[in-house]
């Protein structure tokens, strides 16, 4: 014969004796008592009749503390208002209240629940008590917030990238979409060596693996090509993700796009080494370059000659027209004199109206027929409507002799020029004009 259910069985032992109806309520008891779930029952007014074992678990009460008491024992105290006027109306009403409160256990500690509270009525329909079934879910918003929080770093502007411990790609974020180009379903399933750009050899993506393989971390510069074929450059980080058995579990790899930066470091590197105002070479650089001559040619043994001119009578340009047309026959004459220069030649504003031109690879034979070329060019034609002379001095470099003794000289052949008339060159030694 079939074991009666619960419910039948219930029902009997009401009719049939007292004896049953023990062993059932028993039954039933204990099933509450030890069920993994938390409960507790109250009377109508919320004074705690019952609770079960988990629920002093979690609370950390023990039972006589909280039988009889109402259940603000265990309120954080935290939990607007609102949630528990809503709680009551909706108990009040007679239908079961969720939801997730923010609770304190005797040790002091906040704690998550997820509670079910059912009225519960008698025949009459009377609400005789409520029984609360809760779950302590403190962990699982732990969890949650901590998934937000991962959502959130990996969402930012830089480019983030996933792979397996094969180096598959499993997952990119937005900022990785956003700067190569690639959709996420055209990459994942793929590896990185798509984006491979040709700029770097074997023994790069080489040193690349081994660096991952001996320290679990890589990072540098590298060029990639992004979705439309086009390589950049990328500052890039990648980080080996462990498992507990020390096994990789994934790689993450960071990058952040930095062709601006290059091309801003490009600009500022030009920017300091030019002169503003007419775009040749400045002072700092000629020096820098005419060092390096000065070395070299202690190796080579390469002859190099040295220029420096200065506008005649430029004060009178300033005075009579004004700074800001001097200015445009500055910027007129500099482009002049580079037009009488190969591409190897150095022409820089020394200051002022003065400049300087280091001729690679020439003794002053050569020097002069330049500076003769020179002269001729500003003397043939107006700047901006002004006719104007230069005065010229020549210095060949003398083995040996520091590069502030070439420059003494220089300035000296100029000063001579000067006072020798002006409109002319003259050379810094025996040969001279
Ligand atoms: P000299 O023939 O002896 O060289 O006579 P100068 O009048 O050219 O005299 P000097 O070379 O000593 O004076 C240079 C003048 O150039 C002084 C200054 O007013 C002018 N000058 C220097 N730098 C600039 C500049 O950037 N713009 C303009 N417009 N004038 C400048
Ligand atoms: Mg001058
Ligand atoms: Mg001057």
């Amino acid at each position: 014969m079939m074991e009666p259910s619960l419910h039948q069985a219930f029902n009997q032992a009401r009719v049939s004796g007292e004896a049953n109806l023990r062993k059932r309520f028993e039954q039933l008891y204990n099933a509450v008592e030890q069920s993994p779930v938390a409960t507790a029952i109250t009377d109508a007014q919320g004074h705690i009749e019952f609770v079960n074992q988990r629920f002093l678990a979690i609370t950390g009460y023990g039972r006589d503390e909280l039988l009889g008491k109402p259940p603000a024992l265990i309120q954080s105290g935290m939990t607007p208002d609102a949630v528990y006027d809503q709680l009551w109306t909706t108990l009040h009403d007679g239908l079961a209240w969720e939801g997730e409160l923010l609770n304190r256990r005797k040790s002091g500690e906040l704690y998550w629940e997820a509670q079910t509270i059912t009225p519960v009525t008698n025949t009459a329909g009377e609400v005789v008590s409520f029984v609360t079934v809760k779950e302590d879910i403190t962990r699982r918003r732990e969890q949650e917030n901590e998934l937000r929080l991962m959502a959130a770093a990996f969402d930012t502007g830089q480019a983030i990238l996933i792979t397996d411990p094969d180096m598959v790609i499993c997952r990119v974020n937005q900022a990785f979409i956003d700067i190569t180009g690639y959709q996420s379903h055209e990459v994942v399933g793929k590896t990185p060596r798509l984006f491979q750009s040709g700029r770097h050899d074997a023994a790069f993506y080489r040193r690349l693996r081994q660096a991952l393989s001996d320290t679990g971390h890589w990072q540098g510069e590298i060029w990639n090509r992004n979705a439309c074929g086009d390589i950049y450059p990328l500052w890039q980080s990648i980080s080996a993700v462990y498992a507990a058995d020390g096994q990789v579990r994934h790689f993450v790899s960071v990058f952040h796009d930095i062709a601006e930066r290059k091309r801003m470091e490009r600009e500022l590197e030009v920017q300091a080494m030019h002169d503003h105002l007419t775009g040749v070479y400045n002072r700092r650089a000629f020096d820098a370059a005419l060092a390096r001559r000065v070395a070299g040619s202690a190796r080579d043994k390469q002859p190099f000659t040295l220029l420096m001119f200065d506008i005649d009578h430029f004060k009178r340009v300033n005075d009579t027209y004004g700074h800001d047309q001097g200015d445009i026959v500055l910027q007129r004459l500099a482009q002049r004199i580079k037009g009488c220069l190969r591409a190897s030649d150095v022409l820089a504003r020394w200051g002022g109206e003065e400049f300087t031109i280091l001729l690679h690879g020439t003794g002053h034979e050569g020097a002069w027929v330049l500076a003769e070329r020179m002269l001729r060019s500003v003397r043939g034609q107006a700047f901006g409507g002004y006719w104007i002379t230069i005065s010229i001095g020549v210095a060949e470099y003398l083995p040996g002799e520091t590069h502030e003794a070439l420059v003494r000289r220089v300035d000296q052949a100029l000063y001579d020029a000067k006072h020798r008339g002006r409109d002319r060159a003259v050379a810094s030694g025996p040969v001279s004009a």
